[in-house]
């Protein structure tokens, strides 16, 4: 099954995600499938800053519709722009779609210890296309400035651009409008921006915050601090042999004193996907908030916050082809609204005053400080090229590679695959017997091919395993069945060797 099928609400209520009484009865209760509200009537984020603000244009620039010399168009214009045949989804074979990518991608065109370069550290963070590098350091070159704030032309075009990557953002997610954006550092700020805001206005002692077995330390760590501040009681979704989340106890663990059910879409170790409706119908069902982790989802297939129903959902750029220390917050309105700020300062006022302040609307209330514009900006053009190549191609050409990988490690004497999860996406972990995973790494990058070894920040899950740490291969985009050989080759001669 597609992962984006099964991470969606069910068309068929009697489908083999959905079969249990339990899930029926979480799909009764919770009334009705999320329905999708229309775009916002709310227009004024969109208007250029200097119409907003009456300020002159001088050099004739519009946010969204620059002009460039045929050489800047050419620069940027990624190869998937270049050939109509690759526009969107559009592609004549699935697996030609990474090696077309990969000329896209400027690091990728090196060599490694003598090598062609392998990138098969996707879920740590990805490489990014020519179009973002560009895009930022246009920005820094021509447009740099702090935003909302200074009445002059580059403070415009700064803020005109990231407000424009703000709608690029909903628009990519699913959001109901830009201002339920919230731009932060990565994934593990927002969650950590949640447990303290949602924590404080919403969790009193004796509360209960439900996560599962398959969470990276990012949706783990900031719940137990949440516990530990508030009195709340940390509960766990366990996961069975074979890595899938145990459904059957999702209304063991998730009970009438549940407030927070905050549940990854894809467990970044092991590459399971949850299928995050029935999750979030069973804790909508007993009145919690559900929040999704959306690190190793958004890069993969299609994701709409909406269909999903997520209070909160949480995604790195920089997994996504865009820049680090740049990331998102999805809330609902009414959530976002009713929340207190987490950080005070600059940007996020209305009026200061020594007895009191009161705070500026949604996003402005959590976007304390001068953010990372930059990476704002890069971040709408990664989401803008992924959106080019087709997010339900990468999906399918991710899914061929992903099959083909499993054989091909499968094939592999002493080699043994951790978990075998019903659907997977973008990560496989396996251990090799005889071989520490930090050399089989070391191994594989003498031969330019990069992946992780560790723990993978999922030491839970890697406990119910019995390991401490695994070797990870994860796809992207850009990788082809040609990588996935070469890494089948140089592990075979690893274990020969032994
Ligand atoms: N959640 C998951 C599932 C992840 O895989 C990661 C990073 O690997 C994170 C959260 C944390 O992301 P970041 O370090 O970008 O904040």
């Amino acid at each position: 099954m597609a992962a984006s099928d099964y991470a969606r609400p069910p068309k068929n209520p009697d489908s083999e995600i959905w079969s249990a009484a339990a899930l029926s009865e979480a799909v009764r209760r919770a009334g009705k499938e999320a329905t999708k509200a229309g775009p916002s009537t709310e227009r004024s984020q969109e208007l250029p800053y200097f119409q907003r603000y009456g300020i002159e244009n001088e050099r004739g620039w519009e946010s969204s519709d620059r002009t460039s010399s045929p050489l800047e168009v050419q620069q940027r214009q990624p190869y998937f722009l270049e050939s109509s045949s690759l526009r969107g989804e559009a592609h004549p074979s699935t697996t030609s779609l990474g090696i077309q990518a990969r000329r896209d991608f400027p690091a990728l065109a090196q060599r490694v210890n003598g090598h062609r370069l392998i990138w098969l550290d996707n879920a740590a963070t990805t490489q990014k296309p020519r179009v973002v590098i560009n895009k930022v350091h246009r920005f820094y070159e021509t447009d740099n400035s702090n935003i909302h704030r200074a009445a002059h032309t580059l403070a415009a075009r700064a803020t005109d651009a990231y407000e424009h990557a703000r709608s690029v953002v909903a628009r990519f997610l699913g959001s109901q409008s830009p201002e339920q954006i919230v731009f932060v550092r990565g994934t593990t700020e927002a969650i950590n921006l949640i447990a303290h805001s949602a924590g404080q206005r919403f969790i009193t002692e004796g509360d209960e915050i439900v996560v599962t077995e398959l969470e990276h330390h990012s949706n783990i760590v900031p719940w137990q601090l949440l516990c530990e501040r508030s009195g709340a009681v940390l509960k766990v979704l366990p996961v069975d042999d074979r890595g899938n989340l145990r459904l059957d106890a999702l209304y063991r663990v998730i009970g009438g004193r549940t407030k927070i059910v905050a549940v990854t879409q894809v467990a970044n170790s092991i590459g399971t996907v949850v299928p995050v409706c029935a999750v979030s119908a069973a804790a909508h069902s007993v009145g919690a908030l559900v929040v999704v982790d959306g690190a190793q989802s958004a890069a993969h297939f299609p994701v709409d916050v909406t269909e999903l129903d997520a209070d909160f959902y949480a995604f790195s750029g920089h997994k996504v082809y865009g820049p680090t220390g740049i990331g998102v917050l999805y809330g609902k309105r009414n959530l976002l609204e009713t929340m207190p700020p987490w950080h005070g300062g600059g940007s996020m006022i209305n009026q200061v005053t020594f007895e009191r302040t009161t705070y500026a609307q949604i996003p402005a209330k959590f976007e304390a400080g001068t953010g990372h514009i930059a990476g704002a900006v890069g971040l709408a053009a990664a989401l803008e090229y992924v959106d080019h190549v087709g997010r339900s191609a990468i999906e399918r050409h991710e899914h061929v590679l992903m099959e083909h990988l499993l054989e091909t490690l499968e094939a592999i004497p002493l080699l043994r695959i951790v978990a075998n999860p019903d659907v997977r996406a973008g990560s496989v972990s396996f251990v090799v017997d005889g071989f520490e995973p930090a050399r089989v790494a070391a191994h594989l990058d003498r031969h330019g091919i990069a992946v992780r070894a560790g723990h993978h920040c999922a030491q839970p899950l890697l406990r119910h395993f019995g390991l401490v740490a695994t070797v990870r291969p994860s796809l992207g985009l850009y990788n082809c069945l040609e990588d996935v050989e070469t890494l089948g080759a140089c592990l075979r001669r690893l274990v020969r060797s032994s």
